[in-house]
């Protein structure tokens, strides 16, 4: 498709019927695919054709909702997988394996921290945790010579801070390895982190992609950019060849714009099977046509949620980078000039037991561990996902005890307003 603005991306990218075909998205619901040949098929296994020939690879329906996600964010190739967790998973472990190392953001989703820093160490695999607003020297000092990738997320979940795209993506390059981006809480229409120097950008569109709290699922998009081959001492999977596939030279073969994702998908995709169902592509898609509507309705609705609260009596302190006195609010009129998303934090005078009668008392917004819904809903994490911890603990991660993260949904903001203010009189 050419290139058109994100708003009719949204719409109509990655499919454009032929004549007579279907004009919505087809959910081809077949695990496997018919070849008149055996030669036919081959080639598909050597790599030396592109098709389908079984779903826990690849599938159309994936690749046309991958292609439009890869339109939008200004990307070469893409691909979906089953969730959030395995696209961050895919995209670290494709080119680090055991021995390697890795420099990460500390202000990162939690379960991304677990994989990262429980799991994926019981691989081999290394991590060193920078905090997102550290100085240039600190990220430097962070690599070794074993560093395959650097990684952040472009406003953290949950802790609502914004990275500074450009300098983490500078010193990864310093250091000749890519720089990986989880874009979720953003999304593409409020920032494309290829346009300022990212190579890989992940997602769970299990948020707003999807929107509706219907789909768990995940995407990797590589921006192409990343001259494998410059550094292919660093990067043996993609710059030697491949003995499962016949000496294939992922970088040489399919260049710097499909290399990335051809490897992913052809041993990980083959070897994990973490692949999106169909089903949840169609859906993702429903999602993706109304993403550019919905984000600016979140936005005004989290801005608008955002500076009641930061006026009123019982509100120790609020977590939104739209407010003028935020720590981030610099860096996101940088990033994110149109608008952050719907998610806001903030912390009641009453400590723990305030944070508990307000969540209690309020009626639209539902408690849920999930974000990024049409319909609005909180949590507060002391007593949710952190409650293993003390009170102490919480202070030291910065997840205080009073603090709750509320998901401004698309409702009107007046009634959003009205629940909170009822809920907030209610407390003490
Ligand atoms: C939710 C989330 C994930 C994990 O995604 P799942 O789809 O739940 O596996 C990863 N990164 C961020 C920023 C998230 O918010």
């Amino acid at each position: 498709m050419a290139k058109y603005k994100i708003n009719t991306t949204c719409v109509q990218g990655g499919y454009t019927p032929g004549n007579g075909e279907p004009r919505q998205i087809p959910i081809v619901q077949s695990t496997t695919f018919k070849y008149n040949t055996s030669e036919d098929m081959g080639k598909l296994f050597d790599l030396e054709a592109s098709g389908y020939f079984y779903t826990r690879l690849q599938n159309p329906t994936n690749d046309f909702v991958a292609a439009k996600i890869c339109e939008l964010e200004g990307g070469t190739a893409a691909m979906l997988t089953s969730s959030g967790q395995a696209a961050n998973f895919f995209s670290i472990f494709n080119i680090a394996s055991c021995g390697d190392h890795v420099v990460a953001s500390s202000s990162i989703y939690g379960g991304t921290f677990n994989l990262f820093a429980v799991t994926m160490k019981k691989m081999g695999i290394d991590f060193t945790f920078v905090a997102p607003d550290c100085t240039e020297e600190e990220l430097n000092a962070a690599f070794r010579p074993n560093t395959k990738a650097v990684f952040g997320e472009t406003i953290a979940n949950p802790a609502l801070t914004v990275l500074d795209i450009e300098q983490w993506a500078n010193a990864a390059h310093a250091h000749g390895v890519p720089f990986i981006i989880d874009n979720t809480f953003a999304t593409p229409v409020n920032c494309r982190p290829i346009e300022w120097g990212a190579d890989i950008v992940t997602h769970s569109t299990t948020k707003y992609m999807d929107g509706h709290g219907a789909a768990v699922g995940g995407c990797i998009v590589d921006s192409g950019k990343f001259d494998w081959m410059a550094h292919a001492d660093k990067f043996p999977g993609l710059c030697t060849p491949d003995e499962s596939y016949h000496g294939i030279t992922y970088a040489t073969k399919f260049g710097n714009a499909g290399a990335f994702i051809t490897k992913a998908t052809a041993q990980l995709m083959r070897d994990f099977g973490s692949i999106q169902s169909p089903q949840n592509a169609f859906i993702l898609n429903l999602g993706l046509e109304s993403l550019h509507v919905r984000m600016a309705r979140h936005c005004e609705n989290g801005q608008a949620v955002a500076e009641f609260l930061a006026k009123h009596p019982k509100i120790e302190y609020v977590n939104y980078c739209g407010l003028p006195g935020d720590k981030y609010h610099k860096v996101a009129e940088k990033y994110l000039p149109n608008g952050s998303c719907g998610v806001v934090s903030f912390g009641l005078k009453g400590g723990r037991k305030a944070a508990e009668v307000f969540m209690k008392n309020l009626k639209l917004a539902a408690i849920e561990t999930h974000v990024a819904d049409a319909r609005s809903c909180c949590l507060h994490p002391a007593n949710a996902t952190h409650r293993q911890m003390t009170d102490e603990q919480l202070v030291a991660c910065g997840i205080y005890p009073n603090l709750v993260r509320f998901s401004c949904g698309l409702e009107d903001k007046e009634d959003l307003i009205s629940d909170i203010s009822q809920a907030l009189d209610k407390v003490e």
